[in-house]
């Protein structure tokens, strides 16, 4: 078999297990077999670019950075729904097109997904692009994002039109919104919000990869194009189906506005139990003869009808506010509510935010409180009931000290929250500062979980990270649930964590505001902790992307005599604290303050390895041409239309040689 075919038999292969994964929801080989397929398949594209697919699902995996993304004119107009909040609405809706149709009419019922809408644009089977919904006029171009998300088909089956645009919605479900913000609590990064506005924020990520690692999902409910042979809404639901997309199953045709009814009843009070949020449903008229007559307003169709469910309130009694204290010291009111069934789950605890919260709602313990479940996973407060508060209800005093170790609370000016100040003695503080220095993005630990920390801190065993160092294999046994076996290989992996990298080391310390990229930023500058510790906050800013707010916090660390002894500890144990010296002897500046853009095939090195050299030798890679590019560095198959730009601009073309030339 020629090496093309076998490629393309691969491809299909796994459009086909992707198809059964994503869409089916029916696997039927192992992830692990997959992987080795899809493996074999990127070898072998890597190997024979001249083979390249756009489509390919290699592609899935992202890697592309957009900085700007261009606006395009839809092809059609993307209309907005007008709402409707009680039968009487829907009833009124009935009237007003009856008087404009002739004939019986069905209905299509919908749910009404609650994500970010978009528009895919399919020719000849393929993804062309997807576009946002912006004004419904014209979006923004997200394909290279979408095209992550694995229930957006990039190659269609069976029997399709030669192009068309179909809609829907991107979705995040639950368990996926959760598991998300449940890794980063783990890294002391602020939880999203709801699942809506985290799946809207994915869209317009500027690296796919980033993208490719959340589990979004697509909704299909809508198909335009001309002549596409369909003459009802839900022959389209179906057909986009057979074509592979994924279509929810709850869509539902019937014959009358008293089965809508029936239909709003049942997702009302059943919605809880889909694996996504749906914030109301969608009425569609199904004949699209129909829908033709009916036309549009000015924003939206005559032929379509959203019914919002009422976000779910109900009220309770606030036995208690008590106050949480973060990694960070930052300090978070929480209410504990005498226990209520609401939305299908039972809410004890809803969060205040902060003492300015405190003051709006004018709260007090004793109080009688609505809570509301909407867009958001944990519930909140929306207001007390003055009718009944107790006559003997004393106002809410915020607390002054740390309910941990009672030091003074202090306010920055400007921000919402009280913090702890008590950064290396607060048990919570300590206990979460070692359990980020130990995650799977800092030192990656092995054998020790963050109960285990809990239980070494809270034992006086370890007092701050540093001293993990010195941790024995007779000092571990002892501990509750500790198997001799599990005591060793925690030791171990403290040991390996010797090896970690000083931009991860850097991250581990949880210095506030450094994150991944921040550590990366500082280390490649700084290059040891030492010259770090004596950055002043005026030429921490000099440093690309570093802002004050990051300077006073970096400045503010090493002043502390604590944190300097710390690091002394840790630099005493071999924990990697300056770039290796291997590291250090391939990195020049020879290419600073020049820009660079990467296209084509090369011999000697790999495109990635050549954008490595770039940004070692303190060049930046940009992926797209612009007047600011300093170089363009071109292999074989580099883009025609980025030479014509480079050639238009007057940017110097290098060849791979030529680059390695400049090097030397
Ligand atoms: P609105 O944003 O309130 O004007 O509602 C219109 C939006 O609802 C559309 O732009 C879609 O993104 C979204 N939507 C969700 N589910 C559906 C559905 N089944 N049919 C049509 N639109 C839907
Ligand atoms: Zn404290």
């Amino acid at each position: 078999m020629s090496i093309e075919s076998t490629i393309n038999q691969l491809r299909e292969e796994l459009r086909q297990h992707n198809y059964n994964y994503y869409i089916l929801d029916n696997p039927t080989i192992s992830d692990y077999e997959f992987d080795m397929k899809l493996k074999e398949l990127q070898d072998l594209e890597e190997k024979h670019p001249e083979f390249f697919d756009a489509n390919s699902p290699t592609q899935r995996v992202g890697g592309t950075i957009t900085k700007n993304f261009n606006t395009v004119v839809h092809d059609f107009r993307m209309y907005s729904l007008d709402n409707s909040y009680s039968k009487e609405d829907l009833l009124d809706w009935e009237t007003r097109i009856k008087k404009l149709v002739d004939g019986d009419v069905q209905y299509t019922c919908e749910l009404k997904y609650d994500g970010a809408s978009m528009n895919l644009t399919y020719q000849n089977g393929k993804l062309l692009r997807a576009v946002t919904r912006g004004d419904g006029v014209q979006g923004d171009e997200v394909t290279a994002n979408v095209k992550t998300i694995n229930t957006v088909p990039l190659q269609l089956k069976g029997n399709f039109p030669d192009r068309f645009d179909i809609r829907g919605e991107i979705v995040l479900p639950i368990a996926g919104f959760i598991k998300m913000n449940e890794e980063r609590i783990a890294t002391d990064e602020e939880p999203y919000r709801n699942p809506r506005n985290t799946a809207s924020g994915s869209l317009k990520l500027q690296d796919s990869a980033e993208v490719a690692k959340r589990p979004l999902e697509c909704l299909l409910y809508s198909i335009k194009g001309n002549s596409l042979n369909i003459t009802t809404q839900f022959e389209g639901l179906e057909k986009a189906r057979e074509w592979g997309f994924k279509v929810p199953n709850e869509a539902k045709l019937v014959n009358s506005i008293d089965e809508v009814f029936e239909y709003v009843a049942y997702w009302d009070e059943h919605r809880h139990n889909l694996p996504y949020e749906i914030d109301g449903v969608v009425v569609k008229v199904n004949s699209l003869y129909q829908q033709d007559e009916l036309g549009f307003t000015a924003k939206a169709p005559r032929w379509a009808m959203a019914y919002k469910f009422k976000a779910e309130q109900v009220s309770t009694t606030l036995n208690e506010i008590t106050y949480q204290v973060g990694r960070t010291g930052a300090i978070t009111p929480v209410a504990n509510l005498k226990p209520v069934q609401l939305a299908g789950t039972i809410v004890k605890r809803a969060s205040l935010h902060n003492a300015d919260q405190i003051e709006k709602l004018n709260i007090r313990e004793g109080d009688e409180v609505y809570v509301e479940k909407g867009g958001e996973i944990i519930p909140k407060i929306i207001a007390v009931d003055f009718t009944k508060r107790p006559s003997d209800s004393e106002p809410t005093k915020y607390i002054t000290n740390c309910p941990e170790c009672k030091t003074e609370l202090v306010r920055i000016e400007g921000e919402a929250k009280h913090y702890c100040p008590n950064y290396n003695r607060c048990p919570p503080q300590v206990i979460g500062r070692i359990q980020h220095f130990i995650s799977r993005k800092a030192m990656d630990i092995e054998g020790l979980g963050g109960e285990t920390v809990a239980l070494l801190v809270n034992e006086g065993l370890i007092k701050n990270y540093s001293d993990l160092y010195d941790l024995t294999i007779e000092q571990v046994i002892p501990l509750e649930r500790m198997a001799e076996k599990s005591a060793e290989n925690l030791i171990n992996g403290i040991e390996a964590s010797k090896q970690i990298p000083f931009e991860r080391v850097l991250f581990a310390l949880g210095i506030r505001y450094v994150g991944e990229t921040v550590a990366k930023k500082l280390a490649k500058h700084y290059k040891s902790i030492d010259a770090l510790m004596f950055a002043s906050s005026l030429d921490l800013i000099t440093v690309d992307e570093i802002g004050e707010r990051i300077a006073e916090s970096v400045v503010e660390f090493f002043n502390s005599e604590d944190n300097r002894e710390i690091i002394n500890r840790l630099q005493s144990f071999g924990v990697q604290l300056e770039i290796s010296a291997e590291k250090l002897a391939n990195q020049t500046n020879k290419l600073n303050g020049q820009s660079f853009v990467v296209s084509g095939v090369f011999e000697t090195v790999s495109r990635n390895e050549l954008k490595k050299l770039i940004e070692d030798n303190g060049g930046k890679v940009s992926s797209s041409i612009s007047s600011k590019t300093s170089f363009v560095v071109a292999g074989d198959k580099m883009g025609p239309s980025k030479r014509t730009k480079a050639e238009n601009l007057n940017i110097p073309i290098l060849t791979e040689q030529a680059f390695l030339r400049l090097l030397k």
